[in-house]
């Protein structure tokens, strides 16, 4: 059932918390990043490990110092200027690869990106978009100033929503014409099947033959208590490469490095 969709307006939004850390999924994998995790989604996977983000927070949480994992709780929301002293007093441009903007969904706040990101930009930030990559219409609204994007393609057996293929094509053909450095994610479980690897690997292929496609295994979490097996995901890796040239398969390191 859809969940919390926050208030958002174009100069103050509702956070969750701000932590280093490095990246953890993907093919920028292991590179360091603040990460600013934006309050609420419009979707609700069965493997969500952000489930924070789904209820109204009165408080961020905001790490005191990199990597002490010791943090203060400001008051939500945040205008501009607020996120702003937070980020400078985590992360110069030079300490990290970029800033992890993540949720949720933190396309919801798509207004408050669109004057934030470009701060961001000349300061000398960069940016790397986590998304649900379905948004497409407010995707093109931020397009333009993103650096790197990591969006999902959402397989209806592990994430237990509904078929998204026609949005998840218009979301990468906005990132394809603003090229800007994508990644296409797919969450796969247990009982994923080969049709929708296919389905997938079409997408990618149709839509940009170059991205890369990342099959990544669930992490079993909440609802979720079976991974799909090694030989399951070569199967899929090898019926994903047929229609697709670059297909990897990656799990979620920072959870095995125990990392935030
Ligand atoms: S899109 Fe992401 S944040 Fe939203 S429910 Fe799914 S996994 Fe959780």
């Amino acid at each position: 059932m859809p969940t919390l969709i926050p208030l958002a307006t174009s100069t103050k939004a509702h956070l969750v918390e701000l932590f280093v850390s490095v990246q953890g999924e993907g093919p920028w994998v292991g590179e360091r990043q603040l990460f600013v995790r934006f309050l609420g989604c419009n979707l609700d996977c069965l493997y969500c490990d952000a489930p924070e983000t789904k209820t109204k927070q009165p408080t961020c949480r905001v790490e005191r110092e990199p990597g002490t994992w010791e943090f203060d709780y400001l008051p939500n929301p945040f205008s501009l200027d607020a996120l702003q002293t937070l980020v400078h007093g985590l992360a110069e441009p030079t300490d990290i690869h970029s800033i992890a903007i993540t949720g949720g969904e933190p396309l919801l706040h798509h207004k408050f990106l669109a004057e934030w990101i470009p701060m961001l930009r000349n300061e000398g930030y960069r940016t790397y978009l986590e998304t649900s990559g379905e948004l497409d219409e407010r995707m093109a609204k931020v397009a333009e100033w993103v650096d790197f994007c990591a969006m999902d393609i959402k397989l209806p057996s592990s994430s237990g929503e509904r078929p998204m293929w026609a949005e998840h094509r218009r979301f990468l053909a906005v990132c394809r014409e603003h090229e800007i450095p994508t990644f296409a994610k797919a969450v796969v479980g247990a009982n994923s099947t080969f049709e929708e690897i296919e389905e997938t690997a079409r997408l990618a292929a149709e839509v940009w033959p170059e991205v890369v496609l990342v099959l990544q295994p669930v992490t079993p979490f909440g609802a979720v208590t079976e991974a799909p097996t090694v030989a399951q995901m070569l199967g899929f890796q090898a019926v994903a490469l047929r229609l697709h040239r670059n297909v990897r398969i990656i799990p979620q390191t920072h959870k095995m490095l125990g990392a935030l």
